[in-house]
């Protein structure tokens, strides 16, 4: 028996004449994440990608958990090959459905005959795979409104294909089909649960990290790093772009007002990535922030942060609390990671008490009492850029 793997669209499904464009990157992004785990061969039809293992060494259940991550996906499902006819089907299905039935109490069949020479209808179909069902698992009863599984066989012009399974994908747009942003990735929970919803819809997501050393540790840089090898899983290859901040946090702290400090502070990460941005081709730039989280995150806050930015500025997670972005971040993996305790940039001469409401000509006037554009371009020029790539582990020589 030869098994293979369907991928049923997501979102891409819905596409008008483009679709294609879609479908292709998709495949590539699918292609992509099975190198490494064998020789698959790929065909499309009809809103679905065929994935068959082409040798013994493919191993179709580590491809499905790798598909899961992928997205653009909206569903994945194992499927058993047999020949066009139902009598080796029904021989077959017992032992192929085992797993998937045993257990069971109710299924129904659905069929699917994209080869209309076949010489059953759907419904004869379904009414003899139906009984074939019962002979071969006698505790299981027939529920065609909510069963527990759905056995599927669809008839296609290669063979008949049998599946039980079908695995809810990733969902979103394909990584790269809506072009590419800069996260500004910190060690916290919230920024890689932010890329994160940012690749799902279709954003290519590299990183951008501030570090004031020494008052920022390796440890704590390391951490980050790891982070961004962590979020490879979803989102594909990211460049990592490490800007030493350490000059323009002491200048803030020396020549403007405390309270004043968080805002000016995220408005000059702001203008970097922007710059970044501008220079590299990033078409946005992306934060974890979420409103009123803390006192830079308030709607005065941010819309001071905005100020500073030419390019729209992407907060996925604005309208969450802090459970609901807990619940991603554990999804992806990224959470343990994030709760390591070794500080970031922002807590460094943090204000005792921030202006929780500040207006944007108070921060600019507080800003204009030292000149920031040397060091800005000295950052810049400092700033050292490496590559994670998707199931690749990083040598840490930090
Ligand atoms: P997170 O949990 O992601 O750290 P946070 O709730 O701690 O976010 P802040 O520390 O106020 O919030 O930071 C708000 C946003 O600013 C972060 O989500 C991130 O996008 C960005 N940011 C903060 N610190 C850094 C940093 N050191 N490097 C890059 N971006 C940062
Ligand atoms: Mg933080």
């Amino acid at each position: 028996m030869k098994e293979l793997i369907m991928v049923k669209y997501g979102e891409i499904a819905l596409k008008g004449i483009n679709k294609k464009t879609f479908e292709d990157m998709l495949q590539s992004n699918i292609k992509r994440r099975l190198k490494k785990l064998g020789q698959f061969g790929y065909e499309r039809m009809q809103s679905t990608i065929y994935i068959e293992p082409l040798d013994e060494d493919s191993d179709v259940d580590e491809a499905v958990e790798a598909l899961k991550k992928v997205f653009g996906i909206g569903a994945i499902q194992k499927c058993a090959v047999y020949p066009k006819d139902i009598e080796t089907v029904k021989a077959n299905l017992g032992e192929y459905l085992s797993d998937t039935l045993e257990n069971a109490k109710t299924f129904k069949i659905e069929a699917k005959r994209a080869d209309k020479t076949f010489p059953l209808t759907s419904p004869e179909i379904q009414q003899q795979l139906g009984d074939a069902v019962l002979d071969a698992f006698p505790n299981i009863g027939v529920d065609v409104h909510s069963p527990e599984v759905t056995v599927r066989l669809e008839v296609r012009d290669n063979g008949a294909y049998l599946s039980a399974k079908r695995i809810t994908g990733a969902g979103g747009m394909p990584v790269g089909s809506s072009g590419k942003a800069l996260l500004m990735l910190s060690g916290g929970i919230d920024s890689p649960a932010a890329g994160y919803m940012m690749a799902k819809r279709g954003l290519v997501v590299d990183c951008i990290h501030y570090i004031s050393p020494p008052y920022t540790s390796n440890m704590a840089l390391t951490k980050v790093r790891k982070l961004c090898e962590e979020m490879t899983e979803f989102c594909g290859d990211i460049m990592f772009y490490c800007v030493p901040f350490t000059e323009i946090q002491e200048a803030i702290r020396d020549n403007c007002p405390e309270e004043y400090f968080t805002v000016i502070m995220r408005r000059l990460m702001v203008k970097i990535a922007n710059w970044f941005c501008k220079k590299d081709g990033y078409g946005a730039i992306i934060t974890g922030e979420s409103l009123a989280q803390v006192a830079s995150q308030t709607l005065r806050a941010i819309g001071c942060t905005n100020a500073a930015a030419e390019l729209p500025i992407f907060r996925p997670l604005i309208g969450m609390d802090k459970i609901e972005i807990t619940d991603i971040a554990r999804k992806i993996g990224t959470f343990e990671t994030s709760i390591l305790p070794y500080e970031d940039c922002c807590t460094v001469f943090s204000p005792k008490h921030p202006r929780t409401k500040p207006h944007l000509e108070d921060v600019l006037k507080a800003e204009s009492a030292f000149d920031f554009e040397p060091l800005i371009e000295k950052a810049i020029t400092g700033t050292t850029v490496t590559r994670y790539k998707y199931g690749e582990e990083t040598v840490f020589l930090e």
